[in-house]
C-alpha cells in the first residue's frame, strides 16, 4: 500500500478545522499511520518548497507555515497518493471544487489549509523530511475487510 504526506498547515490549525479535516481522511478510508505536531522552520521550507525558493512569494510561504505549529501525517492505503491529493483539490483555494478540503475550507492561493505529497517518489522524499525513523508505525486496522476486497488489500 502507498503512503502519503499530509500537513495541516497554520491556516487549518489557527481556523481549529483539524478536526474536521482529520475526520474527512478516516471517513474515506486512508489509514493514519504516523501523526504529530511540529514547529517548521525556514530551514526545513526551503527543502520541501525547493521549486518556489525563487518565486517573490516565497518570504510569505515562510511567514505562513511558520505562524503555528502544523500537524504532519502519514496516511496509509491503496492509491493514497492520487486519492489525497484529489480529496485536497487545486492549489488556490478559490479555484478548488466543492468537496475537496481546499474548495469547502479556503479562499486563499496560499493559506490553502492543508499539503499533499504529488508521487509516490515525492511521499516517500517528503515522509523521511517530516519523520523520523520509528515514528511511522506498521498500522493495519482490524476493519480491513470492510474497507477492501482481499485482493485489493494486497496492493
Ligand atoms: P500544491 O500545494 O497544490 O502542491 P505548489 O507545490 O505549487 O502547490 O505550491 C506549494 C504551496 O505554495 C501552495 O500550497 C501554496 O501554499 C503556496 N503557493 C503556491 N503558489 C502560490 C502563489 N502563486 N502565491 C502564493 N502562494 C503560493
Amino acid at each position: 500500500m502507498e503512503q502519503t504526506l499530509a500537513i495541516l498547515k497554520p491556516s487549518a490549525i489557527e481556523r481549529n478545522l483539524t478536526g474536521k479535516i482529520i475526520g474527512r481522511i478516516l471517513d474515506r478510508g486512508l489509514i493514519i499511520c504516523g501523526m504529530k505536531m511540529m514547529q517548521l522552520d525556514e530551514a526545513i521550507l526551503r527543502e520541501h518548497y525547493a521549486h518556489l525558493v525563487d518565486k517573490p512569494f516565497f518570504p510569505q510561504i515562510v511567514s505562513s507555515m511558520t505562524a503555528s505549529p502544523v500537524i504532519v501525517m502519514c496516511l496509509k492505503g491503496v492509491d493514497a497518493v492520487r486519492v489525497f491529493r484529489e480529496m485536497v483539490g487545486v492549489t488556490n483555494g478559490r479555484q478548488a471544487a466543492p468537496g475537496t478540503i481546499r474548495g469547502d475550507f479556503a479562499m486563499s492561493n496560499q493559506a490553502n489549509i492543508v499539503h499533499a505529497s504529488d508521487s509516490v517518489e515525492n511521499a516517500r522524499i517528503e515522509l523521511e523530511r517530516f519523520f523520523k525513523k520509528g515514528e511511522i508505525l506498521d498500522y493495519t486496522p482490524q476493519a480491513m475487510a470492510s474497507l477492501y476486497s482481499a485482493d485489493e488489500a494486497l496492493l
